[in-house]
């Protein structure tokens, strides 16, 4: 027997529809190129929604072409957001970090036929223009910049905004429709897209607005820090406006902790999500000016794993921290670290998990043969995933089978109350002996000494024992210690053979374009 409800597909265009009517006034705050706030609500925000989707119309988009951004968070990046799904086409977020071969890469095999982009990006796109063959044009965001003489076409997106229509209406259409791409950086390989559906963008919203995900309500103003053009903030630009929440973007100047000071500070910021190196920046910046954030409830925390020393000083400062887990390919957002208990204090080691499955994303951990490994919190696995919002196949491979379980290509631990610890990326674990060591266990510990800014740990060829663990670090300004000091503060943390054999100090760490330590540099760095 078939339930008897009305069948609605779950559209992104719903989210708009629920946020005029109720919504309407609810404030977008963005902060410009040239350090000035713009201030619309969410009412302005869609009729320019509708006003770009009816211009992309005429200009002859359609129904499952590809248009690319390359912008920073600001009101007319989420407007082409909602512009470009809404009408049925793919938004196709890029990274402008990436090297300009990877930009290039992206693009052709996407096959955008409009790039919308920020003025500034202009000179990494000249470079490769040549390359990009079903490119028609540019859609410049930010008035100031010249036209490119080495597009067809470029067009200025105000221009074009002024000669759409504010209350054109989006076509209904099939929930499975894609509605967004985004590339993984791909640190070995090319990158790989993955395509987000109208559906599963919206059962995402749902589990991160929920309780243990993001906790977000009408009540709340949520800053993310993470960027837009990768894997859609963490998808705070749907779960906003799908919750009633303000939205305040903080544009090129995400990574300058002044500016987000003052953000977080005078809009009355509740909630903020980020990588663990702008908290780190944050926190430093606050202790020198001696300043608190005293109306933020809320911190999430993901992209690559917090170390405790971080929790403990974002909640000295009475902030709730949220430790998270997730990947391009998860949407992202797949685990939550909250407490699951209204009484016990938590320890030190349940802090810094990754956290609980947030409902509709299921994991398990596998040996190397596939066999299923116990929740103990000490047998250590790939990790695995499943849900309505992991990547089944990746654009460009529609003919080979969906996957059952999604290989995440971390390696990870469950504990017995459900919460995960990452403990590895697999291409990253140290084989010492014939057994593992987790280098970001031991990259935590160092994090806790006070002399250390930023740590990183990889393993170097040893002729006995196949690798041992190489200690990195970025000492804080103007602070000294030794080899031996750091190698010893690890005496009584870990096992014995778990502690680094060597110490190497360096100016500084490299990161990929998602702000995390890129190992692979850095061991080629270091191999002499
Ligand atoms: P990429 O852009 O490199 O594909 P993503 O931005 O998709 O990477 O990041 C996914 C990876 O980031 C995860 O597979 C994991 O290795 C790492 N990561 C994310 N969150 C955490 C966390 N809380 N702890 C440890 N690692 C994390």
């Amino acid at each position: 027997m078939r339930g008897l409800m009305m069948d609605m597909p779950l559209l992104i265009g719903n989210i708009v529809r629920h946020a005029e009517r109720v919504y309407p006034q609810r404030e977008v705050v963005s902060l410009l190129h040239d350090g000035r706030k713009h201030r619309q609500s969410y009412a302005e925000t869609f009729a320019r929604a509708r006003r770009l989707s009816s211009a992309l119309q005429q200009l002859g988009i359609e129904a499952g072409d590809r248009v690319a951004t390359l912008a920073w968070n600001d009101h007319r990046h989420l407007e082409c957001y909602y512009g470009i799904s809404c009408l049925g086409a793919v938004c196709h977020t890029v990274n402008p970090r990436l090297f300009p071969e990877q930009i290039a890469y992206i693009l052709d095999h996407a096959a955008d036929r409009w790039l919308v982009t920020d003025t500034e990006f202009l000179p990494v796109l000249a470079g490769i223009a040549k390359e990009l063959e079903s490119l028609e044009g540019l859609i410049l965001l930010a008035g100031a910049g010249e036209p490119s003489a080495d597009f067809i076409r470029s067009l200025d997106y105000e221009e074009l905004l002024a000669g759409g229509d504010p209350d054109f209406a989006w076509p209904e259409f099939d929930e499975r429709t894609a509605a967004a791409l985004c590339y993984t950086s791909g640190t070995t390989g090319h990158p790989k897209g993955v395509l987000y559906s109208h559906r599963s963008v919206i059962l995402h919203s749902y589990a991160g607005i929920s309780a243990d995900g993001f906790g977000l309500s009408a009540r709340d103003i949520i800053l993310p820090v993470v960027p837009m053009f990768h894997v859609n903030a963490w998808g705070i630009p749907y779960a906003a406006p799908m919750a009633g929440a303000g939205l305040v973007l903080p544009g090129r100047h995400a990574g300058n902790p002044r500016a987000l000071t003052e953000l977080l500070n005078n809009e009355a910021v509740s909630i903020t999500a980020g990588v663990p190196t702008v908290w780190q920046a944050l926190v430093d910046y606050l202790d020198e000016e001696g300043l608190e954030l005293p109306g933020l409830e809320r911190l999430v925390v993901g992209g690559s794993a917090p170390s405790l020393a971080l929790i403990q000083r974002l909640m000295a400062r009475g902030i709730e921290v949220r430790p998270a887990w997730g990947m391009t390919e998860t949407s992202p957002l797949g685990t939550v670290n909250t407490p699951a208990r209204r009484d016990a204090a938590r320890s030190d080691e349940e802090l810094v998990r990754a956290g609980r499955p947030i409902f509709g994303i299921e994991l398990r951990i596998v040996d190397d043969s596939g066999q299923e490994l116990p929740w103990d919190g000490q047998a250590f696995g790939a990790l695995q995933v499943r849900g309505p919002w992991v990547c089944a196949r990746y654009y460009g491979s529609e003919d080979s089978a969906p996957a059952d379980w999604f290989d995440t290509g971390d390696v990870a631990t469950i504990d017995p109350s459900g919460s995960m610890q990452i403990t590895d990326r697999t291409k990253d674990v140290i084989k010492s002996g014939g057994e593992w060591i987790s280098s970001i266990e031991l990259e935590n510990i160092a994090m806790a000494h006070p002399a250390v800014q930023e740590a990183a740990v990889i393993g170097r060829p040893h002729p006995k024992w196949d690798e041992r663990p190489l200690l990195v670090v970025v000492l804080r300004d103007g602070v000294e210690v030794s080899e031996q000091e750091l190698l010893d503060f690890y005496q009584g943390k870990v096992a014995k053979w778990w502690i680094p054999d060597a110490v190497a100090f360096v100016d500084e760490i490299p990161h990929t374009a998602t702000g995390k330590i890129s190992k692979l540099k850095l061991k080629e760095r270091l191999r002499d």
